[in-house]
């Protein structure tokens, strides 16, 4: 038995009351009759901190290891497809996270796709809507366009939305005035970005060369060498009113 901070004895016993809270734990010699032996691990409930619900019609569809800028071209140029599908496998995929013991979700979305699966799961979820533009003229408009998506989310009837965000995406997909537009949004109270996920990342970040830079040819966008700089921005303008960063970094570079 875990009680998230440490592995029990073998003969402990979890006392659960009928609604499924924990009362304690204890000792088998003093936890009565009635107790049930398990196999396995019995242990808090997991947090998904980072995940992307509405993509999960794309599982098996993106050849592996093949970089960070490969993987993400693949998800912008093959994300489309029918409704029906996509909820099916949201369905599914929200159904296995909970067999396999998590309990809450930090959910990037890009759209309200998400919204009907994820207000009849027993998941909770924190919604984090994601943005993204690099032109800084066009901020305003990307900026309108995901609090859109944000309204969707915090109308929705769901107790199990534990916070809704708008959020950016990474450093070097979002203008200095699409980040200034989301560092002032005050309804923000824990916020997520990509940072540092891969060493052609890392590349970007400090040479503005390699393979990011043809990542941002492909998307037909013009390469910019601000994402250092943007970084920077997010750090001193990180405002009071956000309570939590998360940050999903995979690779970290010293
Ligand atoms: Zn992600």
């Amino acid at each position: 038995m875990f009680d998230g901070f440490r592995f029990h004895e073998p003969n402990t016993v979890l006392i659960v009351q009928e609604d499924g809270r924990i009362e304690a734990i204890v000792d088998a010699a003093s936890a009565g009759s009635d107790v049930q032996h398990l196999t396995g691990i019995l242990t808090p409930g997991l947090i998904n901190c980072h995940c992307h619900l509405e993509l999960s019609h794309m599982i098996n569809r993106i050849p592996q290891a093949t970089g960070l800028p490969a993987f993400l071209l693949h998800v912008m140029q093959d994300r489309a497809h029918d409704i029906a599908e996509i909820n099916h496998a949201m369905t599914l995929a929200d159904e296995q996270m909970y067999q396999q013991g998590i309990v809450a979700v930090g959910d990037i979305c890009n759209t309200t796709h998400s919204i009907p699966v994820k207000s009849k799961s027993r998941i909770r979820y924190y919604n984090f809507v994601e943005t993204m533009g690099v032109i800084s003229e066009k901020a305003d408009a990307r900026f309108q366009q995901a609090l859109g998506v944000w309204e969707k989310f915090n109308e929705a009837d769901a107790t199990n939305f534990i916070g809704n965000s708008i959020v950016p995406h990474a450093p070097y997909s979002v203008s200095p005035a699409l980040f200034e537009r989301i560092s002032n949004f005050e309804k923000n109270k824990v916020v997520s970005i990509h940072s540092q996920e891969s060493a052609d990342e890392k590349e970007f970040l400090s040479l503005g060369t390699g393979a990011f830079l043809d990542f941002f040819l492909k998307s037909r966008t013009t390469p910019r060498r601000y994402a250092r700089c943007n970084q920077q921005i997010w750090r001193q303008k990180h405002p009071a009113h956000v309570e939590d960063t998360s940050i999903h970094t995979k690779h970290t570079c010293p």
